[in-house]
């Protein structure tokens, strides 16, 4: 039954320097955000069945892509929105990368910040042997890394404007409501008052949020108006219903089962708390009620 929270310890040596990523694997989750991207990634131009969109065990708020065909989204970012607008202006960045051939450019930046690291290493190793002196050795190599994160972020901060334009563009055609794309930028906005340790990876991997607010801004206000998209609504409600199910504390998500958008996702959430408490033939009963209401729903097998 409820069996699908598998844990997966991936080391991904692409993406970002030295990142050790747990992921979270969950056909339902998974589904749910396939469901949200589906339309984003047609209007891109990309096949929603070559680009899987993966959720990362991670409070923080954020999201990145390591290739053409894998978007991570860290759960403490899922949790943090409010609306499947918000996530969807998420996954629209992320797609827009993508599509304007950014994750091919940004590969081969972080392929020569590698190499200049790993010189700067050498050079280090070498200066501080020469010297007898590891310190200076030390130094060097800081300094060698750090002018070669400039490089990389001076590359990312155009693309980011963009990504966003192309966002956005997206959302418009798709009649998707822009003020999920302005609720992210504001809160990224509200990180970059903060210091650098205490910002979300979100704020410093994706920066000049303010400016981005600011061009967000004045699209979103250009836009027709919107209706919400039910199908959207139910998969972002069911994501959220199930990652907090199993990361917070039952007796809060029993309570909050009781406001689920849906009854089929309030059951299912009872279902993951009651088993969490071991109160199994409860749960049993509570996932056959959630059966019931969606009788061809794969998820809700036993
Ligand atoms: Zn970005």
């Amino acid at each position: 039954m409820i069996k699908t929270f598998v844990m997966l310890i991936t080391l991904f040596a692409t993406a970002l320097p030295a990142l050790a990523t747990s992921l979270l694997r969950d056909a339902d989750i998974e589904h749910a955000f396939s469901e949200l991207a589906r339309p984003i990634l047609q209007v891109a131009g990309l096949r929603p069945d070559q680009v899987k969109i993966m959720l990362v065990d991670d409070d923080s708020f954020n999201a990145f892509v390591i290739d053409r065909h894998h978007i991570f989204l860290n759960s403490g970012l899922v949790l943090k929105t409010r609306s499947p607008e918000m996530l969807q202006s998420v996954i629209a960045h992320e797609v827009a990368h993508i599509a304007n051939g950014h994750i091919s450019r940004r590969m081969q930046n972080i392929q020569a910040t590698r190499n200049a690291v790993r010189f700067g290493v050498a050079l280090a190793l070498a200066t501080g042997g020469a010297n007898k002196n590891p310190e200076l050795g030390a130094g060097l190599a800081i300094g060698m890394s750090n002018s070669a994160q400039r490089v990389l972020n001076s590359h990312t901060q155009s693309e980011e404007i963009s990504a966003d334009q192309t966002a956005l563009r997206y959302f418009s055609k798709l009649g998707i409501d822009a003020n999920g794309t302005l609720q992210v930028l504001d809160y990224l906005s509200a990180q970059e008052y903060l210091a650098s340790d205490r910002q979300d990876p979100y704020a410093r991997t994706h920066p000049l949020s303010r400016d981005r607010l600011r061009s967000a801004k004045a699209q979103a206000q250009a836009q027709e108006p919107t209706t919400p998209d039910p199908n959207a609504r139910y998969w972002h409600a069911r994501a959220l219903a199930k990652i907090s199910a199993f990361s917070q504390n039952p007796d809060q998500i029993l309570k909050k089962s009781k406001t689920a958008v849906s009854q089929d996702i309030s059951h299912m959430q009872r279902a993951i708390a009651l088993s969490r408490r071991g109160k199994l033939p409860q749960a049993l009963k509570a996932i056959e009620k959630a059966q019931a209401l969606r009788p061809n729903d794969p998820f809700f097998k036993t």
